[in-house]
């Protein structure tokens, strides 16, 4: 009937942890995990750096032209006045590109007065001047006319002529802007324009802007950890991506953390630098490594998840159980206890009033009435201690008086009070009692009432073979008193079990005795208190060793 509640009760946690806990929370897990895997499978998170790398390339490209934009429309508005003589035009040349390294040369077509072409004063060779004179007379005057009327319908009068250009040191790439003037009639057919430094393109140029682009973080910064690991910082670059050309890249310019390699993500640049296009990738690593990394840390998040849930499971179970358990050792108590309480009462009371009618008229008989009164009496009041005791030390309000105490005479006495018992019931006392213990410092009753439990037990639990032993001796600095029987003994798994309050085990005899299970529970409580212990040695049907111990130098 028990067992059946019980079984009842835990198949109602099963199904409430299942239906509150395990179901929701594996559901999760599973849902959870389906997405790892879709993201996994799609590779959603590639997908996903390889966006952001797209938007912060397209952002870059736009800061490179606005650059570009912007020097050039600098170098227009300090360009000399058309009215001006070719030798002012060539001094204000000279102040310009002073002022702007980046330009190699400048020129002013005039289609009355000819072509300007003034190079920069760091880069004079006579050749190449002579070179671009004849090169933008020749074009100008054939085509610029058009160029102007082609300048003036565009909202920004500029135009690039950019490429590569095999010079002595390899090939090189710069960027021509051809622009008209805002300022004179739309039908005036004058140019100017500026041409940009190879070099300084490649040296300085590019390599200060794509630094400042990799400083900056992925997202522009939103959404994005501050304290990035060092192997995601960002590494660009610039090449030329003349796809007629054998080798597809070839770095203009790279930021630093380059280390070779593709890029990632590319984006073809338009004018002012058509025939370049921007890289960008991950300095040391890639964006499958980070992904990778990612899925493989949710995967493992998720089962230490699970396994932390599965383990809450079990402790949950198992405590659960535990109080199960608990509680059927409780009631067991209480129906015990009324038990033990019950048949010494009972028996008082049937001798008292057998002795009080005076029907017992010989000596003999009459003592032997009397010595089961006392003997019941004492069964009692050594039941109600041990409850008392071990509802004291259940509130925590048990407290010990230690004092010195000779502990041979102790456990001397404690034996002659039960020796009678002993005697009657037909068990051989054997003895061994050390009597030059040294003095020490416990609480007599609580010492008293341990040795009482494990007489008591050694009595209640032996059938055929009567035998008790009980031995006090030395051992170095720690005491032992030892109780040993030839009883039932105790089966291994049992033993630790059996020092728990209310615990009792499985064996028939114990079954058929009355108990409280508390006994060894407060023999145990009473030697740690001491700073000891307790231990059982047993071998089920040929007897039990019980041992307490005490320490003898630091005994309290
Ligand atoms: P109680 O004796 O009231 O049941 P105890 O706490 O004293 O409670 O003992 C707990 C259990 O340990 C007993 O029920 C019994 O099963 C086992 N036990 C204790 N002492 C012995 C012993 N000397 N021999 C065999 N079993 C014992």
């Amino acid at each position: 009937m028990k067992s059946k509640r019980e079984a009842n009760t835990r198949f109602r946690l099963v199904l409430t942890l299942g239906l509150a806990v395990v179901v929701p929370a594996l559901t999760l897990i599973y849902v959870n995990f389906q997405h790892v895997k879709s993201i996994q499978r799609g590779k959603k998170f590639e997908a996903l750096i390889h966006r952001d790398f797209q938007y912060l390339l397209s952002n870059s490209a736009n800061k490179i032209n606005a650059k570009a934009y912007e020097l050039t429309e600098q170098a227009r508005d300090a360009f000399p006045s058309e009215a001006d003589s070719d030798k002012e035009k060539r001094r204000k040349f000279d102040l310009l590109l002073d002022r702007s390294p980046w330009f190699a040369h400048a020129f002013f077509y005039d289609a009355k007065k000819g072509v300007i072409v003034q190079p920069h004063r760091a880069h004079t060779d006579e050749k190449e001047l002579v070179n671009l004179d004849k090169m933008y007379s020749g074009w100008f005057s054939l085509e610029g006319p058009h160029l102007v009327e082609q300048l003036c319908k565009k909202p920004k009068p500029i135009m690039w002529y950019s490429g590569e250009s095999d010079g002595p040191n390899g090939s090189t790439y710069t960027t021509t802007a051809i622009f008209t003037f805002p300022q004179l009639a739309k039908d005036r057919p004058v140019l100017g324009g500026v041409s940009f430094d190879p070099n300084y393109l490649k040296q300085n140029f590019f390599p200060q802007l794509l630094e400042e682009f990799t400083s900056q973080k992925l997202n522009d910064g939103s959404g994005q950890d501050s304290n990035e690991p060092e192997e995601q910082r960002l590494a660009m670059l610039v090449y030329m991506a003349d796809t007629s050309r054998e080798e597809p890249e070839r770095p203009l310019a790279t930021s630093a953390g380059w280390n070779g390699g593709k890029p990632e993500v590319s984006l073809s640049l338009d004018n002012p630098f058509h025939g370049l296009a921007l890289g960008i990738k991950f300095q040391g690593t890639t964006a499958e490594a980070i992904a990778h990394r990612w899925v493989v840390q949710s995967f493992l998040i998720l089962v230490v998840l699970s396994v932390l849930m599965i383990g809450g499971l079990v402790l949950t179970y198992r405590s659960v159980n535990k109080q199960v358990a608990l509680a059927r050792l409780k009631s067991d108590f209480v129906s015990n206890v009324s038990h033990e309480l019950r048949t010494p009462l009972a028996l008082i009371r049937l001798y008292a009033e057998t002795l009080e009618l005076g029907r017992i008229t010989t000596q003999d008989k009459k003592n032997e009435y009397y010595s089961i009164i006392r003997k019941e009496s004492e069964r009692l009041s050594s039941l109600i201690n041990n409850i008392l005791d071990f509802s004291r030390i259940e509130a925590g309000r048990k407290e010990y008086d230690f004092r010195e105490t000779d502990i041979a005479e102790l456990v001397r006495n404690t034996l002659d009070s039960y020796r009678y018992q002993i005697e009657q019931q037909g068990f051989a006392l054997e003895e061994h009692i050390d009597p030059s213990i040294p003095a020490v410092k416990v609480d007599r009753e609580a010492i008293a009432r341990a040795l009482v439990n494990l007489v008591n037990n050694a009595l209640k639990y032996s059938d055929s073979e009567k035998f008790l032993a009980v031995k006090l001796y030395r051992e170095q600095s720690v005491l032992k008193l030892e109780v040993s029987d030839r009883g039932i003994g105790i089966e291994r798994n049992e033993q630790a079990r059996i020092f728990e309050k209310f615990y009792r085990t499985c064996d028939p005899l114990v079954h058929n005795t009355k108990g409280s299970g508390l006994g060894l529970s407060l023999v145990r409580h009473i030697t740690q208190a001491h700073g000891g212990g307790v231990e059982v040695e047993s071998t089920p049907g040929r007897g039990s060793k019980f041992t307490v111990w005490l320490p003898l130098a630091q005994s309290t």
